[in-house]
């Protein structure tokens, strides 16, 4: 047998732990899901949907790729994974939600600001962050002198903020929020601190979760 013995290890974990307590829910989910949440994540290992909701099996769609990116709304081009997944679960599962969820020293969005530095970046990484070019330039021009880490942390939350944007110009999506069975949300998760933060709409600030229970009086 060729399987590493670390994932053999995890595996096995699995088979005892997770999987014997929700052996019945993996039936029923044989039959079918019905997620109602989907997330895009970025591919970092640190960042992990189902770890940081709590999420049972079938209870999250993710769709993970580098920096945790949607790209516009394309009528042609082949490969589209991101949208392909969008279109699943926007017209199939009939998903509630969409969160895009960014992170704290993301890879991605370090990648974005060094290719502004000419700097390379990778041959298939570069014109996947290129999606930023345009808010990472604006973000730059504004901030010219401020802090490497803050640039990096400000850019991490304007492509949040860019990928909910995109995510609009997929027609079946604005369908969908048409007839306000869709809603589309931001988040952002500081690896160090463990910390969601979740983005306010009418102020366009990430403002973190609050994780004890209100006080009932
Ligand atoms: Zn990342």
């Amino acid at each position: 047998m060729q399987i590493p013995r670390e994932l053999q290890f995890g595996y096995r974990r699995f088979r005892q732990e997770a999987f014997a307590d929700h052996a019945q829910r993996y039936r029923e989910l044989a039959k079918g899901q019905t997620p109602r949440t989907m997330v895009i994540a970025c591919a970092d290992s640190r960042v992990d949907p189902s770890a940081i909701f709590s999420a049972a099996p079938g209870e999250l769609f993710v769709v993970r790729n580098v920096a945790a990116l949607v790209p516009p709304y394309e009528e042609t081009g082949t490969y589209h994974g991101t949208s392909a997944a969008l279109e699943f679960a926007v017209e199939e599962l009939k998903v509630a939600r969409i969160v895009v969820l960014g992170h704290g020293q993301c890879g991605g969005i370090a990648a974005s600001l060094a290719a502004a530095d000419k700097r390379p970046v990778g041959r298939f990484i570069g014109p996947w962050v290129g999606l930023l070019s345009d808010v990472r330039d604006t973000l730059i021009e504004r901030a010219d002198t401020c802090h490497p880490a803050h640039r990096q942390k400000a850019l991490e939350r304007i492509a949040v903020q860019q990928s909910l944007h995109n995510l609009t110009t997929f027609p079946f999506i604005g369908r969908a929020m048409q007839q306000r069975r869709l809603r589309l949300h931001g988040a952002w998760f500081s690896i160090a601190e463990a910390e969601l933060h979740w983005l306010d709409w009418d102020s366009g600030v990430f403002e973190p979760v609050e994780t004890r229970e209100a006080a009932h009086v």
